[in-house]
């Protein structure tokens, strides 16, 4: 494959009012028109590049998210407050009452709770299943199901999809393939793969400063269009609208994303492959011993490698707990949720991120109480940050 995401950035060129090299930052929640024709024709969709209402598109909103479109290759794009403001607004504008999900069961704890607790309330039924096994995906689908829902690498498991396989099922029963992307911005390109809809949390290794929630949706211009309808568009309607400054502010920080990008995968393989040799439950999708790794490999964009999220099996919450919180007080990362920062950020999953899930459950597709995930940092030396972690590992015991 010959896409250059990172390029398509570069590539775009948006100029201030007065020639800045960054776009002006629009500070208005409203605009105006000329004649009040206009104005009509903009309520009805029909005034390409007319501006209306902020909750709407900004001009800043906008940049924004024909940046990510161009990086994911997609016609165009929505930018949200929030990775689940994308995310809940887009299942709310495929499905409609009695319709069906079939999804992953290894996603984020927030997806999970809104399919499994709060879609049954509209009566929109979820399966979750073994996304990995297309057999199993593939009975899952009912003549209600809509939407075939996935993390192209999933949280925390870090479980790859086979996009391609999962995109011919979506073909075969006219479904639309929905691929949270999150975990793996640059190095796997859904839609090249035959997803319909790409979605980001941009809260994480996108924006990459911790600084902000925001998300996006990546699909055709029928797509966006139809969420943003001012009639009944569920982007347009249930308002997780982002500031035109944090637009602005998370365009300046998506331009460097190529080169974290490389760094976050070069360290966490480093990692990943001293801690497997020192006899550690590694997992991380770079490891030849990772299930999926071959699928990775024949899916990605190789310059930006294996991406910067890993996980490892203490053997207990204790043994994690204790790890964790030595390993933050040697200042080798933070315990804190979330990912993409330039500090490595640790966390154990059962208990916190993926704590929406219940316990029976986590037992079943994994997810063991010992099991830390890391969202490794842009350490520049990382042999000394391997050195120390493992000084905190044999002093925790988790090694010997
Ligand atoms: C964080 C995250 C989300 C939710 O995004 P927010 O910006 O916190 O709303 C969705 N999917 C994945 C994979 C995530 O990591």
């Amino acid at each position: 494959m010959a896409i250059k995401p990172a390029n398509k950035i570069q590539d775009l060129q948006y100029f201030g009012e007065f020639g800045g090299v960054n776009p002006s930052i629009s500070d208005a929640s409203t605009f105006t028109f000329l004649s009040a024709k206009t104005m009509f024709d903009t309520f009805e969709g029909n005034a390409d590049g007319c501006y209306l209402y902020a909750r709407h598109t900004t001009p800043s909103s906008m940049y924004l998210g024909e940046a990510l479109a161009a990086m994911e290759g997609t016609e165009t794009a929505n930018v949200s407050a929030s990775g689940m403001g994308s995310i809940t607004s887009v299942l709310m504008q495929l499905c409609a009452a009695d319709d069906h999900v079939v999804s992953s069961r290894t996603i984020y704890g927030g997806t999970y709770a809104f399919l499994k607790n709060f879609a049954p309330k509209l009566n929109i039924n979820t399966s979750f299943v073994d996304i990995t096994d297309l057999k199993v995906v593939e009975s899952a689908i009912n003549s209600k199901t809509k939407v075939l829902y996935c993390e192209s690498v999933s949280n925390p498991l870090l479980e790859v999809a086979d996009i391609d396989g999962l995109a011919m099922l979506a073909k075969k029963y006219n479904l639309k393939l929905v691929v949270d992307n999150t975990f793996s911005p640059l190095s796997i390109s859904p839609k090249e793969l035959g997803a319909d809809i790409v979605i980001h949390s941009l809260t994480k290794f996108i924006n990459g400063s911790s600084d902000t929630v925001g998300g996006v949706v990546c699909g055709t211009q029928e797509m966006i269009d139809s969420l943003k309808s001012v009639n009944d568009g569920a982007a347009m309607l249930f308002g997780a609208t982002m500031d035109s400054l944090r637009a602005a502010s998370i365009l300046k920080n998506l331009r460097t994303l190529h080169i974290r990008i490389k760094q976050h995968s070069y360290n966490a393989l480093y990692l990943a492959k001293k801690f497997e040799n020192d006899g550690l439950k590694t997992v991380y999708p770079g490891l030849k011993s990772h299930p999926s790794h071959t699928i990775f490999k024949s899916m990605m964009n190789s310059e930006y490698g294996y991406g910067g999220m890993m996980t490892i099996d203490a053997g207990s919450l204790e043994k994690a707990n204790a790890l964790m919180e030595l390993m933050q007080k040697e200042n080798l990362g933070y315990l804190a949720v979330s990912l993409g920062f330039y500090k490595t950020l640790f966390s154990a999953p059962g208990s916190s991120t993926s704590s929406e899930i219940p316990e029976d459950e986590q037992k079943e597709m994994g997810l063991n109480d010992g099991l830390i995930r890391f969202s490794i940092g842009l350490d520049n030396d990382i042999e000394r940050t391997y050195q120390q972690m493992k000084a905190c590992m044999k002093k925790i015991g988790v090694i010997s």
